[in-house]
């Protein structure tokens, strides 16, 4: 087979991998996807039994455009894809001391919501203020960060030729070398409402004390454009996706583990399967998470150019725990998604980030789907879905061991907080998912569910560009590569990396004519 008519491939069907298909199919490419599961979808896989249905990964969507602008790619209409359900309040939030307080999207009703809460604190002020800077970053990431392969500072700015005052400003606002709880605490000076907004980092499971202020912008992107549940659960947008992909032609294989990328002539050239076959390509999108993509995958020769020294790996993201209760009778006070927050954010965030132990007293993040979608749950019931981040797998967690201990602290916290006191009594089904069993299942770097930690006050927002440089032909897709994890970013990046695939065989092409 001729260079010219040999597929491009991607490795692995997660969100990023099947939007850098459709992205390519939608281009003229021939593609061919090889996923090592017999789903497609990755984490956004569903859990079904005894009549409930759960979304196993992630459950909350923001940013609904990333995914427009991917289906446009192969012609297609999101609203003919996917039924999407704003909500709001978009999470409820409870404490041991037995207060509750709504997120919702429209600030004045929040400010309002926090002075009723924090009287006197000047917290809503505050919040008013911290989203009017989350807002401006938000503006920043559009026009720095998203959209394109980025790996450092220098890909986003050229200092000689963009540098004005316009620019400078901007990325004064970046304020670089201050952490995100910091500025979240110099604006909101009531700690449940500072933990509360901290949370938004949680969805790049990162230490807000150790994250960058830059990440301030998720706050406004979630606030300002919605959270949205797509009818039929989370497991319809992989669902979507893989539908369009097939229509645009790409061929879908399950079950097919790539073992090693082939480099010839300095570039990649072929992709071998476990069990042995080859098969012959013009470039590879990866979206096995980076590291292992080079630790397992790359030839030998070009594995320093992302982890250059054993000084300079790449530091995994937090993992979790989730536990995925068949509920016979619903809990009417719960929202579609809950907060139920830890007692002391700094004891928190220094178990699971600093220490790599669990949180004697961590934040539960629930998500009870059947007050949206009825058909989640038998009559009456609920899908109720735990999730508690926990430290990335070390050598001496054993959760055979843990989860039985752990469960029981989870249990009592929420009963604590937020009056499911009646909790065990309730559930019919029930399944969990461990830090190990997401090793397993998604072959990432020690269990971790959001790529790389976004850790370090000037490099923190930076992951491996999606361009390799070494080694032509191949590109990296997923969260641990830029712009990052969670649903909408992983979604930009199968984009990215599928547009720059496409810009670089087109420009071989042009020259070779
Ligand atoms: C419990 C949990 C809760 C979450 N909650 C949210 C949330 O509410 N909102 C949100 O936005 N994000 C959430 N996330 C994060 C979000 O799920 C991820 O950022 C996103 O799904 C990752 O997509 P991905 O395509 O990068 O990777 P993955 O989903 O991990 O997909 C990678 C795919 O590659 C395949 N693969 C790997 N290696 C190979 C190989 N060698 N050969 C062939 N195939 C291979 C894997 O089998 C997998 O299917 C959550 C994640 C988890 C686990």
């Amino acid at each position: 087979m001729s260079e010219s008519t040999s597929p491009v491939a991607v490795i692995g069907g997660g969100l990023a991998g099947l939007a850098a298909a459709v992205t390519l199919a939608g281009r003229g490419h021939r593609v061919i996807l090889l996923e090592a599961n017999e789903w497609l979808g990755g984490k956004a896989a569903v859990l079904e039994g005894e009549g409930f249905r759960f979304d196993m990964g992630p459950t909350i969507l923001t940013l609904p455009r990333v995914l427009k602008r991917v289906f446009a790619e192969a012609g297609c209409d999101i609203a003919a894809e996917l039924d999407l359900v704003r909500l709001d309040p978009q999470w409820r939030c409870f404490w041991d001391d037995g207060q509750v307080l709504d997120l919702v999207g429209d600030v004045d009703a929040m400010v309002s919501n926090i002075e009723r809460f924090a009287p006197g604190s000047g917290a809503g002020r505050g919040y008013r203020r911290y989203l009017a800077q989350s807002q401006r970053l938000h503006g920043i990431s559009e026009n720095f960060f998203f959209w394109k392969s980025v790996q450092g500072i220098g890909d986003t700015l050229d200092v000689r030729a963009n540098m004005n005052l316009s620019t400078l400003s901007d990325v004064l606002a970046l304020r670089m070398g201050q952490t995100l709880g910091g500025v979240v605490r110099r604006h909101v000076d009531d700690a449940r409402v500072a933990q509360m907004v901290d949370h938004f980092v949680q969805y790049v499971g990162s230490n807000p004390f150790a994250a960058p202020a830059v990440l301030g912008a998720i706050a406004d992107m979630q606030t300002s454009e919605g959270i949205w549940y797509p009818r039929g659960g989370m497991g319809a947008v992989p669902a979507a996706l893989a539908r369009v992909a097939r229509a645009a032609g790409v061929e879908v294989r399950t079950g097919a583990a790539v073992e090693a990328i082939r480099s010839e002539h300095g570039r990649v050239s072929a992709v071998t399967l476990a069990g042995g076959e080859t098969i012959r390509v013009r470039a590879v999108v990866s979206n096995m998470d980076a590291a292992r993509t080079y630790r397992e995958l790359v030839p030998a020769a070009y594995r320093s150019e992302l982890e250059p020294s054993p000084s300079k790996q790449v530091e995994p993201a937090c993992s979790g725990v989730v536990f995925y209760l068949g509920l016979d009778r619903a809990y009417d006070h719960l929202a579609h998604h809950s907060f139920v927050f830890s007692r002391d954010a700094h004891e928190e965030f220094e178990h699971i980030y600093t220490r790599g132990e669990l949180a004697p007293d961590p934040t539960c993040y629930l998500a009870a789907p059947a007050r949206t979608d009825p058909g989640v749950a038998p009559a009456g019931g609920e899908a109720l879905y735990v999730l508690v981040h926990t430290p990335y797998l070390r050598p001496h967690h054993d959760w055979k061991r843990m989860l039985g201990a752990y469960r029981k602290v989870v249990f009592a916290k929420l009963a604590r907080a937020a009056g499911l006191k009646d909790l065990e009594s309730r559930i019919v089904f029930e399944e969990h998912l461990t830090p190990e069993d997401i090793h397993r299942r998604y072959r990432v770097l020690n269990g971790a569910i959001y790529g790389l930690a976004s850790h370090g006050r000037f490099i923190g927002a930076f992951k491996p560009g999606n361009r390799r440089r070494r080694l032509p032909g191949l590109y990296l897709a997923g969260g641990a590569a830029h712009p990052g994890p969670g649903m909408p970013m992983v979604l930009m990046s199968g984009w990215i990396a599928a547009d720059s695939l496409d810009a670089d065989l087109r420009a071989a092409a042009k020259a070779a004519a």
